[in-house]
């Protein structure tokens, strides 16, 4: 059985159903109602050592990404990041490597004005999961339902950097040297889309992050907003590491199956492109528009202007 069937299965069937849950099991977040004033957004992730980061992994890239997955996920709700609480399971003290986790989880709350209020600590194999809330505007937030055929299809930075880093970690593929320390970093430090998030709250009509990969984070909108799209690979945002390193046919495959992005993948109706790509541009992130919205309920991948096959998949657990 695979994640999303369990979860589908077990966790989502429930007897109780109340008021104050706008958006339950299902999205990046769930989003609650506070008061009539007031919605949050809130999130939950696991990392565990040797399956979402190499067991080598330094600590403060384990403290950076615990916590820039969730905020990723609340940047796809289009939410105001404001608390964590962080559970940790350390295998025995050691005080160096929880100073350095703690670096990395704290340069992320400073930056982003999020505070650390509470979790757990225990002992056994190194896992760390991270509980992230932030507000959203009452019935504003983002969500991966509300896409429509005809709507543009956009994704921010790069994609496929942090499958290839881990490829070259795993020592499956090799890269110029000058090129490894800008990529491992993609993979250690993934940057959450926070504030560009908010802007789309005005534009957007669906958001999700790609944590499983391009292609399982599209087609979970797709699934979401009964969509199917035409995806043009010739516009996929490869990276210059990317392009030197793979042949354009391995760069595609890597760019839509490999997870670990936390890009932002979202789209836009005609009307509120332009107004979209300014209030974007002042964010300082990049956009790439990646395709169009149809009603064939498939994903479709174009190359040249023609039709293309590639073996879309993404990563999920148990499968
Ligand atoms: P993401 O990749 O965005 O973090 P997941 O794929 O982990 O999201 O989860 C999909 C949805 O299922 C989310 O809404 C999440 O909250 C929910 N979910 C996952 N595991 C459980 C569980 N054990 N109990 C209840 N809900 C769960
Ligand atoms: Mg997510």
């Amino acid at each position: 059985m695979k994640e999303f069937d369990l979860i589908r299965r077990y966790f989502s069937e429930q007897s109780v159903n109340r008021k104050d849950v706008v958006k339950g099991i299902g999205d990046d977040c769930a989003i609650l109602q506070l008061s009539e004033q007031h919605q949050l957004a809130v999130t939950t992730d696991t990392l565990v050592a040797g399956v979402h980061f190499p067991v080598d992994t330094c600590a403060r890239a384990i403290g950076h990404k615990a916590i820039a997955v969730s905020l990723s996920d609340l940047a796809a709700m289009g939410a105001e990041p404001t608390w964590l609480s962080l559970a940790i399971t350390l295998p025995s003290i050691d005080e160096a490597w929880v100073k350095d986790f703690c670096s990395g989880v704290f340069e992320l709350c400073e930056y982003f004005n999020v505070q650390l209020i509470g979790g757990d600590t225990t002992q056994g194999p190194l896992s760390v999961t991270v509980t992230a809330q932030g507000y959203t505007p009452v019935n504003k937030h983002l969500s991966r339902d509300g896409a429509h055929a005809g709507d543009w299809l956009y994704v921010t930075g790069d994609v496929g950097d942090a499958a290839l880093a881990l490829q070259v970690v795993q020592g499956k593929v090799n890269v110029e040297e000058v090129y490894k320390e800008t990529l491992q970093r993609k993979l250690d430090f993934p940057q959450p889309r926070v504030l560009v998030g908010q802007v789309l709250r005005e534009y957007a009509s669906a958001a999700i992050d790609i944590s499983d990969g391009l292609a399982a984070d599209l087609a979970h909108i797709c699934i979401a907003s009964n969509v199917g799209v035409n995806l043009i690979l010739d516009n996929l945002p490869l990276s210059v590491v990317m392009r030197d390193s793979l042949s354009l046919d391995n760069a595609y495959k890597l760019a839509l199956n490999g997870g670990d992005d936390y890009e932002l993948l979202f789209t836009v109706c005609d009307d509120n492109k332009v107004a979209m790509e300014t209030a974007i541009a002042n964010t300082g992130v990049t956009i790439t528009c990646i395709g169009q919205l149809n009603s064939s309920h498939k994903i479709t991948t174009l190359l040249n202007g023609e039709h293309t096959y590639v073996d879309l998949q993404g990563f999920e657990h148990f499968s």
